[in-house]
């Protein structure tokens, strides 16, 4: 269930900007991870914002797209294969 937050947020800004915010936000929180990797810096707080920034584009990405039971699908499919990697991971170390 979409947040009344971020559906109104998408219905008050409309698709076009709402979209390109998605890939802004996203963008941010790539240069925080690339920061803490590459340049070792201390900024758990700025991931930790990115991130709920990006959550927040994510949940509208869903509603303006109507992919969430969709997403959702994919997701369970694809924790169910890194399951079955992590298995066999651990098979082979054991
Ligand atoms: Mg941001």
């Amino acid at each position: 269930m979409v947040h009344p937050i971020c559906k109104r947020a998408l219905e008050t800004w409309g698709e076009t900007p709402q979209m390109l915010m998605v890939v802004e936000e996203m963008s941010e929180l790539t240069k925080e991870i690339l920061k803490n990797i590459n340049r070792k810096f201390d900024n758990i707080e700025a991931i930790s914002e990115e991130t709920a920034d990006v959550e927040i584009m994510l949940e509208q990405l869903k509603e303006n797209y109507h992919i969430a039971e969709k997403v959702e699908a994919y997701k369970q499919q694809k924790l169910k294969r890194i399951e079955h990697y992590l298995d066999e991971f651990d098979k082979k170390s054991a």
